[in-house]
């Protein structure tokens, strides 16, 4: 009844931020869905946004007892971000996710340009600056799970950044920013020295010699220094390079194939293993795949999403399978969110999952914690 009662204060609520154009409606659980037609710019929609977040802020009488609530915000845009009703929920539905990581009470707009336009370019580049100075940036940790045994096989390294400001910000809100105006090499310099460090820190407890992958990005992975310095690196904090996997998106090795043949050819030569992420999103080309010296092979989520009910992500994922089996690579899964994904991978063959079913990115003592909790081996 309680529950009820919050529900329809929440509508209330929501329906008071609303011009008569939009439509406002419950979803099912706790999520609703918002459609505001004709909105003239970015800079309106986050308006729109803010005032939603506003409208939830004060707390709710429930018959004598006082409650909190929140909310997170994804936005998709049509036509931008889908063409059809289905598409755009989909993509708001994956923002969301990427707002509800950023904490509780924010928003998140499906594509990375409007994000980064929503924070402001200039005033963006400056803090970062400033973020780098001032050890304002984290890295969270996300458990990848092999399914057939339950065992963690790994862990993903990825970047939070806590800006006084705005609170806990993902990475698609400023790695493209960072991208274009060369702090990307500053920022990924830290990110590979703190994931040795990390890795340091737990050699003397559950997680020690623990695989870390860690992500870079496209400039950072074609200068031609990248090797020496991760060499240098793991000379430095006394690591083996078998404990390291660098993950570089399918686009970035597709954006110029033979300097990344070369690139992927130094990094192994060091021994630290590599993987090409997003696959299935970069038009790879199967002759280049054949020739690129990778380890491992990360399906993008959109093909993972609803896996057991989807024929066609069924049959993609069964075809990476092949391809990674004829080329001696394993697969990852990315982003497994549900028990029928994680069943319909399991009989599918030989994978690893990575994904909010096991656990979602979290600070290096959290995931101590949570190893510690037996985390690692809670296949059903
Ligand atoms: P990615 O490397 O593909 O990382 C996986 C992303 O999916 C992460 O988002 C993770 O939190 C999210 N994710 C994991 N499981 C699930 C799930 O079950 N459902 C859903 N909906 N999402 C899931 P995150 O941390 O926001 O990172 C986004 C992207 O930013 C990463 O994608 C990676 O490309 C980039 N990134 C992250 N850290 C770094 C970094 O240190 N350097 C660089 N260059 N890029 C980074
Ligand atoms: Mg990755
Ligand atoms: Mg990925």
């Amino acid at each position: 009844m309680a529950g009820d009662k919050l529900l329809r204060v929440v509508a209330d609520r929501l329906r008071g931020t609303l011009r008569r154009s939009d439509t406002l409606a419950r979803l099912g659980g706790d999520e609703f869905v918002v459609v505001v037609p004709n909105v003239p710019s970015t800079a309106e929609l986050v308006g729109v946004t803010e005032k939603i977040v506003a409208a939830l802020d004060s707390p709710v009488d429930l018959d004598g007892h006082t409650v909190t609530v929140g909310a997170s915000i994804g936005v998709s845009i049509f036509p931008e971000d889908g063409q059809d009703c289905q598409t755009l929920m989909k993509n708001a539905d994956t923002a969301m996710y990427r707002a509800k990581q950023n904490g509780r009470n924010t928003f998140c707009f499906y594509d990375s340009e409007m994000n980064t336009q929503a924070l402001d370019r200039l005033w963006l580049e400056g803090a970062l600056r400033r973020a780098l100075v001032q050890g304002e940036f984290q890295l969270y940790y996300q458990p990848q799970i092999d399914l057939q045994t339950g065992a963690m096989t790994g862990v993903e390294a990825l970047i939070r950044w806590n800006c006084p400001d705005r609170g806990i910000v993902a990475p698609g809100m400023f790695i493209p920013v960072a991208e274009e105006s060369q702090l990307i090499s500053r920022i990924g310099l830290w990110v590979l020295e703190e994931a040795c460090r990390q890795l340091v820190r737990w050699q003397d407890g559950l997680l020690a010699g623990v695989k870390v992958a860690i992500n870079v990005s496209g400039r950072q992975f074609l200068n031609r220094a990248l090797a020496d310095c991760v060499s240098d690196l793991l000379q430095q904090y006394g690591l083996d390079p078998s404990q390291i996997e660098i993950e570089l998106t399918e686009s970035t090795v597709m954006a110029e194939p033979e300097r990344a043949i070369e690139q992927l050819q130094r990094l192994r030569q060091i021994g630290v293993h590599v993987s090409v992420d997003d696959f299935g999103t970069g038009y790879s080309s199967l002759g280049y795949l054949k020739r690129l010296p990778l380890n491992t092979i990360k399906v993008d989520r959109s093909f993972v999403h609803d896996i057991d009910n989807q024929r066609d992500n069924a049959a993609i994922v069964t075809a990476i399978l092949g391809l990674a089996d004829a080329l001696n690579m394993s697969i990852i899964a990315e982003g497994v969110e549900t028990e029928g994904e994680e069943r319909h991978l399991r009989g599918a063959g030989s994978i690893t999952a990575q994904g909010f079913r096991y656990a979602r990115p979290m600070p290096a003592d959290q995931l101590a914690a949570w190893v510690g909790n037996g985390g690692g081996a809670q296949i059903h």
